[in-house]
């Protein structure tokens, strides 16, 4: 999968799959995407961006998003002269992900075209926003309620007119605030998301509803 990316590529590619715990010689692409997991550039993080003026906070990326940030990033320092955007990439914890997650809209989005019924070739290379192939398939089909893997997908392939994915922003008043899991602290378990994810957390996996267990400390 390496080759074929150029070198900026290749060195974040072997990074993010490393950190995922993966082999960068033998990962596919696929296996990598699979794993699903969300990152934040560390280079913006250190605050060479803010300095020049660009948004604050920061974007959670996936895998395949970071690759162009770090080659745009590139290209933009030797632009405006900046010292570095330095290449390091934060692996968000599960806690943080599922935060992430809640607030990430679907995609593909519905109102692409993009959709297709499973049962027929009727949409077929003509492809259809998602709720006319839900309709299609509960009218044609008489399934009631269609899901998504069973009776409909999304269009994986090229040539389709597909809206990119929105990367949720964590403005820097949430970002700079680090909550830390005093029963986890041993594995370093830090969350990069609001008070409420650490509840949740403790409460999921220690069934403790007590804020006396939540630390709270900057990142910075
Ligand atoms: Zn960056
Ligand atoms: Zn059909
Ligand atoms: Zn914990």
């Amino acid at each position: 999968m390496l080759h074929r990316l150029g070198t900026i590529g290749q060195r974040v590619a072997r990074t993010l799959i490393k950190s995922v715990g993966l082999d960068p010689e033998r990962a596919t692409a696929r296996g990598v995407e699979a794993l699903d997991r969300r990152f934040i550039c560390g280079g913006c993080l250190e605050g060479v961006d803010g300095d020049q003026g660009v948004d604050e906070g920061q974007w959670v990326l996936t895998w395949t998003e970071c690759i162009p940030h770090q080659v745009e990033m590139y290209h933009r320092r030797g632009l405006h002269n900046w010292d570095q955007h330095s290449e390091s990439w934060i692996l968000l914890s599960p806690e943080a992900e599922a935060y992430v997650r809640s607030r990430e809209l679907p995609h593909p989005s519905s109102s692409d075209k993009v959709w297709s019924c499973m049962h027929c070739g009727v949409h077929c290379h003509n492809f259809v926003k998602r709720n006319t192939a839900v309709q299609h398939v509960k009218k044609v089909h008489s399934v009631s309620s269609p899901r998504e893997g069973t009776d409909i997908f999304a269009y994986p392939g090229p040539n389709v007119d597909r809206s990119p994915r929105q990367p949720v922003h964590i403005p820097s008043e949430n970002l700079g605030v680090v909550f830390q899991c005093l029963k986890c602290r041993k594995d370093k378990c830090k969350l990069w998301a609001k008070k409420e994810a650490l509840v949740r957390h403790l409460s999921d996996k220690y069934l403790i509803g007590e804020a006396a267990q939540i630390e709270g400390g900057r990142l910075r």
